[in-house]
């Protein structure tokens, strides 16, 4: 899935952690791609290696684990760490969802993905070898579909956040003179 899908998701938690700053909720529903972007610069994963390390179901539950930690630390809340720790699982759920993407297919010309057949999972369970995974919906749907799935989640989340801030500042009351 693409970013946007997965920040209707940090924008749809805010409620659930108020002190953790929306930057930080962004962060964490995509540190998963930061992380095979990194992997692959250093030749970690790629083409040939695949994203084990960055997109497979066990080192998922790991960097969730290990952000999920952290986040309690550093915003000294249980809860805190427990929402950025599922935001960053939610990236495998989403991803899990709707890859394989034919993204290496993709034409700017004609906006859509032209595969011509359905791509293998990309997404292992382990490390390299293991069993991969993915319900493949962006295998079957058009790119214009997916983009139009993503926005919609997006202002989904998108008015989640906002009645929250709503919210928030009304029980704040009127700010004094
Ligand atoms: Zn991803």
């Amino acid at each position: 899935m693409g970013p946007i899908g997965h920040f209707a998701v940090g924008l749809a938690a805010k409620p659930a952690a108020p002190k953790v700053p929306l930057g930080v909720l962004f962060l964490a529903t995509v540190i998963l791609d930061v992380l095979a972007t990194a992997f692959a610069f250093a030749g970690i994963e790629g083409a040939k290696r695949g994203i084990p390390w960055s997109h497979g179901l066990f080192m998922s539950v790991i960097w969730s684990l290990v952000v999920a930690l952290f986040a309690a630390r550093i915003y000294r809340e249980y809860r805190a760490g427990a929402v950025v720790g599922l935001l960053v699982f939610s990236h495998w759920v989403l991803d899990f969802i709707s890859h394989p993407i034919p993204f290496s297919s993709f034409s700017w010309r004609s906006w859509q993905w032209s595969f011509g057949h359905p791509l293998p999972p990309d997404l292992p369970l382990l490390f390299g070898g293991s069993s991969k995974v993915g319900l493949g919906l962006y295998n079957s749907i058009s790119a214009v579909e997916a983009t139009a799935l993503e926005l919609g989640m997006f202002i989904l989340g998108a008015a989640v956040y906002v009645r929250y801030i709503v919210k928030e500042r009304k029980s704040r009351g009127p700010r004094p003179a």
